[in-house]
């Protein structure tokens, strides 16, 4: 750490209102090239101070060096060069920008930059340096991506300046630090303070430094090979992270297997956060944090849920330490080499950790939900610019993640596993501990083949979703032939005509075949003798496309075909999203939903109920009982002999199964039998908190709530206020949003502003819960009366989310209720245009929707 010299004082001024806003990136004439970080943080003060030395490289001479801040004080700024001292004042150029001002240009050439400045430790949000009071202790920690190290300290707040950093904390003397790296030394100093020096890490760029400051606990789970494995909790709860410290070496050792190279950093931390707003883990290397909920379970909270969700978030974590950290984004524009790679090494890793899980078919929950937003016009596209930071916020979404998973799958596919793994190894090799970007990837991928480049950028580059009409001819030798266009629901105008390079396995009787589909429309001789009795154009649901088969082959092959899971799952999506585009009649695909709600496989039965799932905002006034006794057809005898209650003997399909659906069967499907069960085992815990368990209490006390009274309310507003426990706690207020009497809802709503909540763990518990039209008005009608009094209690980043809650609306008029009110009040909120603009999207088609399906669903409901 250096020492400050020459200190000027000045105060920086309110934030200038600017008529044009500045360019995001920062100008490429100073590269930063290492960082010493001194940083004075005690988690009991509001506030922290720190000294930065930046060496730096000047490509000309200048007068201003323009580096990221966000909320920092300057105290002091000084360029030292060759043996010169330059005076900088520091002026704030954005609430993203700081201009060093010196009185005349500096010369080019290396030097060092160095500031004093102070900034604020939030105590709302989970970003940038924030606080956080648990078991009564106040802890500080770090979330830097994407762009909040600067609410840090001064910084070149970019992913492409990957440097070494070299980290010291001066803190309360009986508190530890933890950081990316491992303590050099403790130096203990005046006044009960001590400086902890990290050793200086890998290159990094900014957004993975991380550290942690508190009364830590620390679970020591040994080495993988040669890699330290510790577990960072809240003070005594070391032992909770028993799980997490079983799972987590063999997660390591099958990635290091798969890339062929060992784990990259020096040590592996996993630190606990209490909690987290918009994001449930980040993989700093080293030092990996994790909301408290994912990681860590006390030994009776271990559910079958809790161990697939560390897992597989765990597994994207640690996915992240090579694709990401080790070699990272030149720029955000392909945040999708992180995200997109992570999603899909997390499910193949747990898969092989876990077999029993059969996390194969996570690529079909992948690309169903990406293809929900895909479907719309208002998606961005896998590679998308990233020009401002309203860009950037909207670029964490099911599209970076999700669709980039399903699209990698597809290409694994095709290519086969260990050509694709060939390619992920010369990629890592070619830009090892450095910067790459979407073209370097496809090139290690493609390895020459140009036509496979080109198919690969067709799904990166552009939005939407191919629609492949499948037509069966067998007037001369059997003939399939295949046409593209874009898949669009009813509602959807205008969208820019697309061409997809499209690889793609087909099978029949006779056997599979692959074809790259680059035309409009092309035709295919199949290998059969005679016609076939079925044509499969999805091998194993790997495309990412959705093939619509002529009037009468998909229930052929559906019944005729041997189809996989996988199949069955990709075909079950297909049906429902067929629907919405009016290729397929609800009442079909309602059919299907019945049909396959019997199948043996959790998988099937999950994307059948989903199918139902997915009705209830089309239904009208009088449909309710009617959508209740399909509930009951599909799914009531098999809830019934779930019951509530976790069995000994249950296998842990039967656990997911039960955590998903039966409070379904119970609240929609008006299940009166489990209703009462309900009810009577929420009294006996009330009486007896024990007597619940984990994976057990909050079912209960949600189907409780229902239609539970006032009684029940208030008790359980009693017992959220009194207990220690925040997994107790998330489970009560799960069960206070879902009250049905419009009073008791409305009073569940109030317990947002009351001090006596807090506020962050309310909306993560409760806020998803509206299954149904009245539930949703009366969530908006609350947040509109009381929006600005929300917004104090929560930080930014959470507001711009606001309008996803409301996505479930299904009129013209509630898209245009919502579009009043939400225009003004997110214009400032980064990222609150983009989920307002999907969300209007998302209420707009499903009005449309409703209106194309409206006969066929009425006759299907009044014929079952
Ligand atoms: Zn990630």
């Amino acid at each position: 750490m250096s020492r400050m010299i020459g200190l000027i004082l000045f105060w920086l001024a309110a934030l200038p209102v600017v008529a044009q806003p500045l360019p995001m990136r920062l100008p490429q004439g100073v590269t930063p090239m290492s960082y010493h970080l001194g940083l004075t943080i005690d988690p009991d003060q509001p506030s922290h101070h720190g000294e930065i030395s930046i060496a730096v490289n000047l490509q000309a001479a200048s007068r201003t060096i323009r580096l990221n801040a966000t909320d920092i004080k300057v105290s002091s700024a000084v360029l030292e060069m060759a043996g010169q001292r330059y005076r900088a004042t520091a002026k704030v150029a954005d609430n993203n920008l700081l201009d060093l001002i010196f009185a005349k240009p500096v010369p080019a050439g290396q030097g060092e930059l160095k500031m004093a400045f102070s900034g604020q430790i939030d105590n709302k949000g989970s970003q940038g340096l924030f606080r956080q009071k648990e078991g009564g202790d106040w802890y500080a920690f770090t979330q830097f991506e994407a762009t909040s190290a600067r609410r840090a300290f001064p910084v070149f707040d970019e992913p492409g300046w990957k440097v070494p950093w070299t980290l010291a904390l001066t803190i309360p003397a009986k508190l530890m630090a933890v950081a990316n790296t491992a303590v050099v030394k403790e130096v203990a100093l005046a006044n009960g303070m001590k400086r902890v020096e990290f050793l200086t890490t890998p290159p990094l760029p900014s957004y993975l430094v991380a550290f942690g400051v508190g009364p830590f606990d620390i679970l020591d789970a040994g080495k993988v090979g040669n890699t330290p494995l510790r577990f960072i909790t809240p003070r005594g709860r070391a032992s909770e992270a028993r799980y997490a410290a079983s799972m987590t070496p063999s997660i390591v050792t099958r990635l290091e297997t798969y890339f062929g190279m060992a784990y990259p950093y020096g040590k592996l931390d996993v630190m606990a956060l209490p909690i987290t707003l918009n994001f449930g883990a980040m993989e700093n290397p080293g030092l990996v944090t994790f909301a408290a909920r994912i990681l860590l379970a006390k030994p009776t909270a271990e559910t079958v849920n809790f161990k697939r969700r560390f897992v597989e978030v765990q597994a994207h974590e640690l996915a992240h330490q090579w694709f990401g950290d080790y070699v990272t984004m030149a720029w955000w524009d392909d945040l999708w080499l992180n995200e997109s790679f992570a999603s899909w090494m997390g499910d193949k890793i747990t898969a092989q950790v876990a077999p029993e899980w059969r996390f194969e078919t996570g690529t079909q929950n992948a690309r169903a939900r990406a293809m929900h937003t895909d479907r719309l016009l208002s998606a961005r596209r896998i590679h998308q610019p990233v020009s401002d930071v309203e860009s950037l916020e909207s670029a964490f979404d099911s599209i970076t993640y999700s669709k980039g998973q399903a699209v990698l799958a597809m290409f694994e596919t095709w290519l086969g596993a260990d050509r694709f793994q060939a390619g992920v190894r010369r990629y890592m090799a070619s830009h090892a501990w450095g910067n790459a970007t979407g073209d370097d990837f496809v090139a290690a991928i493609a390895d020459g083949d140009a036509r496979l480049a080109s198919a690969f950028k067709s799904f990166t580059e552009q939005a939407g979703i191919p629609r492949l009409s499948v037509t069966l001819a067998c007037q001369g030798e059997p003939t399939l032939t295949l046409s593209q266009s874009r898949f669009l629901p009813k509602g959807s105008v205008a969208a820019p005509a697309s061409l997809w390079q499209i690889p793609m396995t087909v099978r029949s009787p006779a056997g599979k075949m692959q074809v790259l589909l680059t035309e409009a429309s092309a035709s295919l001789a199949l290998p059969d003798a005679t016609c076939p009795a079925w044509v499969e154009a999805n091998v194993n649901g790997a495309g990412y496309y959705r093939p619509v088969y002529s009037a009468g082959e998909l229930s052929k092959l559906m019944v005729k075909a041997n189809l996989s899971v996988s199949e069955l799952l990709a075909h079950l999506d297909d049906a429902q999203a067929l629907t919405e585009s009016g290729d397929l009649p609800l009442a079909d695909a309602l059919s299907l939903a019945l049909q396959y709600a019997q199948h043996p496989r959790r998988e099937v039965v999950d994307a059948a109920l989903d199918i139902l799932n997915k009705v209830e905002p089309l239904l009208g006034a009088n449909q309710g009982a009617a959508y209740a006794d399909l509930w009951q057809r599909a799914f009531g005898a098999r809830a019934r002999a779930l019951g509530l209650l976790d069995r000994a003997t249950d296998s842990d399909d039967d656990r997911l199964t039960r955590a998903r659906w039966v409070e379904r069967l119970l609240d929609i499907g008006r299940d009166s039998a489990l209703r009462a069960q309900a009810k009577e085992l929420a009294q006996a815990w009330l009486r007896q908190p024990k007597s619940l368990d984990a994976a057990s209490r909050g079912l209960v006390l949600r189907s409780a709530a229902i239609d539970g009274d006032k009684g029940f309310f208030d008790a359980l507003v009693r017992a959220v206020v009194l207990s220690p426990d925040r997994a107790e706690r998330a489970d009560i207020y799960s069960a206070l949003a879902r009250f049905g009497a419009p009073d008791l809802a409305l009073a569940a709503q109030q317990l947002w502003l009351s001090p006596q909540h807090d506020i962050r763990e309310i909306m993560q518990s409760g806020r998803d819960r509206h299954s149904n039209e009245a539930a949703r008005e009366s969530q908006f009608r609350f947040v509109k009366d009381n929006f600005a009094a929300i917004s104090k209690r929560l930080p930014k980043e959470s507001m711009a989310r606001f309008p996803q809650f409301f996505a479930g609306f299904c009129s013209a008029k509630k898209a245009a209720e919502v579009e009043q009110f939400f225009t003004p009040r997110l214009a400032a909120d980064e990222g609150g245009a983009s989920y307002l603009k999907q969300s209007l999207e998302r209420i707009r088609l499903c009005a449309v929707y409703r209106d194309a399906q409206h006969a066929s669903l009425s006759g299907f409901l009044s014929s079952h």
